[in-house]
């Protein structure tokens, strides 16, 4: 059924059921790729809150689980542009990271992030995003984990928004 929100329609995209195998597929991955290491999931507040809930109830071996935001602001001229990862509480020094995303869109984010992730000596890096819009992907950073590799169109719902609405919805709409 289309879906309203504000001033856009929506139509039906990826059903809660293909989502569930999919992350139950990524969970069983990131298993193999780390057996008895404790590895530390960093998941990218907001739109990732719910696949990052339902990946980590599937990921049943103990780890460690941070909730960052990324702040971006302009610095002075020399240093330009500067990228923050706000509440970032785990040191990870010498620690398997995996990023947890929502989308990975232009990939402006992600590299961002992996930025001040390799300001610290980890042990190793990986990326898991739900969604990724190969067309409008401009960046280097390999994105270990796929869920879904969707077209360059925009989608709400299991936690992404639309003006803040729809991040609730426990399956995937796409813009009409
Ligand atoms: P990037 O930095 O990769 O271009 O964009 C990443 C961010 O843009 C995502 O974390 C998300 O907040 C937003 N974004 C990109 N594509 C979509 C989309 O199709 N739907 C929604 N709701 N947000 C998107």
């Amino acid at each position: 059924m289309e879906l309203q929100i504000l001033d856009k329609t929506f139509v039906p995209f990826i059903s809660a059921a293909e989502i569930d195998k999919e992350i139950q597929r990524i969970a069983k991955d990131l298993h193999n790729n780390f057996q008895n290491e404790v590895p530390v999931f960093l998941v990218v507040l907001n739109g990732a809150f719910m696949f990052a809930a339902d990946l980590l109830k599937h990921y049943t071996t103990p780890a460690q689980v941070s909730f960052v935001k990324v702040a971006s602001y302009q610095g002075t001229e020399t240093t330009g542009k500067v990228n923050q990862l706000l509440g970032l509480d785990v040191d990870l020094t010498n620690k398997h990271v995996v990023i947890v995303e929502d989308i990975v869109d232009t990939g402006t984010t992600i590299t961002a992030i992996q930025q001040v992730i390799n300001t610290q000596k980890v042990k190793s890096m990986q990326v898991a995003a739900l969604f990724f819009k190969p067309e409008a992907y401009t960046q280097t950073v390999e994105i270990s984990h796929v869920g879904f590799r969707i077209p360059n169109k925009f989608i709400v719902g299991y936690g992404l928004d639309y003006n803040k609405q729809g991040r609730n919805l426990p399956e995937v709409y796409q813009i009409k």
